[in-house]
């Protein structure tokens, strides 16, 4: 069956998000409002500014709507969209708070020093885009670590139906994340 996926549209880089997910089978819906989640099987937040998404979703009464959705059906949040998920953030107050990672902004430097890794997950390699990447500093016990940098930088993770990568799975050709994310629905 095909699956329905939102891809949250308020700011970032959703477009690309959009365009993997259609290459891999997907309906694709934009999610501006809340009702835009009534009938989703899973949702992408995407990368972009949290500081901004955040006001956004405040903006567009979604705060509440993304929060039940979250701790329900299949989420994945990229850079930004990993920051809104987490429990803590460092030096500030979480967002939707509903996976158990801690995560730190802006943890690679300034936007000049972003930069593409290679990195193994479960002996494959991926490439790896990181834009003003945050860092998962830590991890709840309920969390699987599933790729870090340098072996001690966790840069991916999931807990059950939840899944953060601090780096852009969608700016590469690479469909496998999208693929996975599919197959946790
Ligand atoms: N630095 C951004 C933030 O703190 C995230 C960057 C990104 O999503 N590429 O929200």
């Amino acid at each position: 069956m095909v699956k329905r996926i939102g891809v949250l549209a308020l700011q970032g880089d959703f477009a690309e998000h959009k365009l993997a997910l259609e290459q891999v089978g997907a309906e694709v819906i934009e999610v501006r409002l809340p009702h835009d989640l009534d009938t989703l099987d899973g949702l992408i937040i995407p990368g972009g500014e949290s500081t901004t998404l955040r006001k956004l979703a405040d903006f567009y009464g979604l705060m509440k709507p993304l929060r039940a959705f979250a701790q329900d059906k299949p989420v994945w949040g990229t850079c930004a969209g990993a920051i809104l998920l987490a429990r803590e953030v460092v030096d500030q107050e979480p967002h939707l708070g509903v996976m158990d990672i801690k995560i730190q902004r802006n943890a690679f430097g300034r936007q000049i020093n972003s930069f593409v890794a290679d990195l193994d997950i479960d002996g494959e390699i991926y490439p790896a885009v990181f834009i003003r990447a945050p860092l998962i500093v830590s991890v709840g016990s309920g969390v699987k670590i599933l790729a870090s940098l340098n072996h001690n930088r966790i840069v991916a993770a999931q807990q059950g139906h939840m899944l953060a990568t601090v780096f852009h799975p969608e700016l590469t050709n690479d469909l496998r994340f999208h693929r996975r994310f599919i197959e946790m629905i």
